[in-house]
């Protein structure tokens, strides 16, 4: 039911108008396609007529002078037109890779913004896997559909030229070309779309491998790889990722194999009928040496444009199946409200409640949900922190506070008004927050702090200033414009956990949000600084709400309000005191992890301390 939609929303005049509409801002290179097809037109005519008219002069006798300028000025049309043909070729190439890129532009741009949950289905990571190929090279389909668009143009213009030539010889003869010929490009095009048919199969195959390759190539696996010895489990998972890549690609070649003996079969059959009719002719005199000649060329010109336009149009059909993946990515439906919707009006001193009503949460094929029917009311300026054993949904809970998911059932409530109602891109303007993982872009310190290529300098060194991190910044040759990313600058500074989490902590600074995510912000840095940070805590996200999941429980200290969750809800709240004399799990778990700092867990914590 889904593939037919697709295939007749992106249909083969559909994915050419796609292309056209991506050439816009590059529009000689439709016009190059046409004057490219155009010059060969001419120079197959030239080549076509050159030595039948130059007998049929010979024939009638004709002076020496005459065939010598007839010779010449064929010679100048062909040098011409092979010149500019010639040069046309040349230019063709800039315009055709500026198109790829602007696609890939596009590719990268809709990864960037689209609504958070897409980015985790596999299905969308497939389709986002073939768009990403078929952008990657030249001969993808991507570029390549302008070569088959002029190759399709020059076999019509000659075609029907041809046909006109063609006109007056036995119409059986016609039949017999263009039947076997359409034969030909029937079988040839079904055959051909066996790739597309099993796209699903050959995406997965690549996923799966493009994974383990760049797992092998990430410098943050590489203490891991060798300390555990992964290197050769992650070869042998290559090895068989490629063989069934390989397999892929043999069984496909063997269904192009077969379309094309079958096309060389139906191409025989046609030039052998048409030769041998047109050499009876000749042998009852019914034709001159020079028509003879003509239309002997004639014929075969005329079966190579027939099956130029048949085959361009069988290729033409396989890239738009290869384009489509392209079109399925950018066009896929936003799962949340990223155009339009009301507007939030985010100014200091607005305050803004956080309501959770009824809300469950299932994450895609879980048997059963992380959070059922939880009530939580996140009062303005209130310091809330989150905790609860590992898999409680504390993650989850924070990811669906700031709208990177929506409820599967139930309401997340801004100022009493659901959440969806608003733009999306708008309602993440409320949240800075500091994450688990990193998200540091190749480029310089100031970038990475103000998240802009024009950073304000001086509020970025206060916001270091006060996330402690000031320090290592000051120490760095280039100070704020030092690079950072090693895999992009050869010069970038190397951070250690503790310097990138607390760098992360002063861009949550520098963009101001009035609500403040904190999912376990210090679990990279050693004992003295985290009680450092934690000391911070209170006057960093003074005059914000605050959200603060913590396995510390002793670093909640800042805090209005605990909850812990479990079970999939809020199994006991209050704040540190009430919960440790109320002796339940937030009690237990305190205990357990008193005893555990006690007896050496931070000798232990001192080690993440290490350069990543
Ligand atoms: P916590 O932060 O309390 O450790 P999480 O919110 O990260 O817990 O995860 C809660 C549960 O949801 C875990 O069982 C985890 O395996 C599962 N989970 C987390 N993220 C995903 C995801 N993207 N897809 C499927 N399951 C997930």
């Amino acid at each position: 039911m889904r593939k037919e939609t697709i295939k007749k929303k992106y249909g083969m005049g559909s994915n050419v108008r796609f292309m056209m509409a991506a050439a816009r801002n590059v529009p000689s290179v439709p016009y190059l396609v046409a004057a490219q097809a155009l010059t060969a037109v001419g120079i197959s005519l030239l080549e076509l007529f050159v030595t039948p008219v130059l007998l049929g002069k010979m024939e009638a006798h004709a002076a020496l002078r005459e065939l010598l300028l007839l010779i010449g000025g064929f010679t100048l049309g062909l040098i011409c037109l092979r010149m500019l043909a010639a040069y046309i070729e040349l230019n063709t190439l800039p315009g055709r890779v500026e198109v790829r890129m602007g696609i890939m532009n596009e590719i990268a741009r809709k990864s960037a913004v689209c609504s958070y949950p897409l980015m985790e289905e596999p299905e969308c990571q497939n389709r986002l896997a073939k768009a990403r190929e078929v952008v990657q090279s030249n001969n993808e389909a991507a570029e390549a559909i302008w070569k088959t668009l002029y190759e399709i143009l020059k076999n019509c213009i000659a075609f029907v030229i041809c046909l006109f030539l063609l006109r007056d010889i036995n119409f059986f003869l016609i039949v017999v070309t263009l039947v076997t010929t359409v034969l030909g490009y029937l079988v040839t095009n079904y055959i051909s779309g066996w790739e597309y048919r099993h796209r699903e199969e050959k995406a997965a195959v690549l996923r799966k491998m493009y994974y383990v390759q760049e797992k092998s190539q990430d410098r943050y696996l590489a203490k891991d790889v060798r300390i555990f010895g992964m290197g050769n489990w992650l070869r042998e998972l290559l090895d068989g990722h490629l063989r069934l890549f390989e397999d892929f690609c043999k069984r496909r070649e063997k269904k192009y194999l077969l379309a094309d003996a079958i096309d060389v079969m139906l191409a025989l059959l046609r030039n052998g009928i048409a030769y041998g009719y047109l050499t009876a002719l000749t042998l009852r005199g019914e034709l001159s040496a020079a028509r003879f000649l003509l239309l002997f060329t004639a014929v075969g010109e005329f079966t190579e444009w027939v099956r130029g336009i048949l085959s361009g149009f069988s290729v033409l059909h396989r890239q738009c199946l290869e384009i489509s993946p392209i079109r399925e990515y950018l066009d896929q439906e936003e799962i949340f409200r990223m155009e339009g919707g009301e507007s939030l009006c985010i100014r200091e001193g607005i305050p803004f409640e956080i309501e959770l009503k009824n809300v469950t949460f299932r994450y895609p094929g879980a048997d059963k949900p992380v959070l059922e029917r939880l009530n939580l009311t996140i009062p303005w300026g209130e310091k809330l922190a989150v905790v609860g054993p590992n898999g409680a949904g504390k993650t989850t809970l924070v990811k669906l506070i700031c709208g990177l998911y929506d409820p599967t059932e139930g309401e997340v409530l801004l100022n009493g008004v659901n959440v969806k109602r608003f733009n999306r891109r708008e309602y993440y303007r409320l949240f800075a927050g500091v994450f688990q993982d990193f998200s540091v872009l190749a480029g310089s310190v100031l970038l990475n702090v103000s998240q802009d290529t024009d950073g304000d300098r001086k509020r970025a060194w206060d916001c270091l200033e006060r996330a402690g991190a000031a320090d290592k910044v000051r120490s760095l040759p280039r100070g704020l414009d030092t690079n950072m990313d090693k895999s992009v600058f050869n010069d970038a500074a190397e951070f250690s956990g503790g310097e990138m989490q607390r760098l992360m902590l002063a861009r949550l600074l520098y963009r101001n949000s009035p609500i403040i995510l904190l999912d376990e912000p210090t679990a990279a840095l050693d004992a003295i600084a985290e009680s450092d940070i934690y000391n911070r805590y209170r006057e960093l996200t003074a005059g914000h709400t605050s959200v603060y999941i913590s396995h510390r429980l002793a670093s909640t200290g800042f805090c209005d309000r605990i909850i812990l969750l479990e079970n999939g809800g809020i199994a006991e709240e209050g704040t540190h005191e009430k919960l440790l004399a109320a002796g339940g799990r937030y009690a237990e778990l305190f205990e357990m992890q008193s005893r555990y700092y006690q007896e050496g867990g931070e000798g232990n914590e001192q080690n993440t301390e290490e350069s990543r």
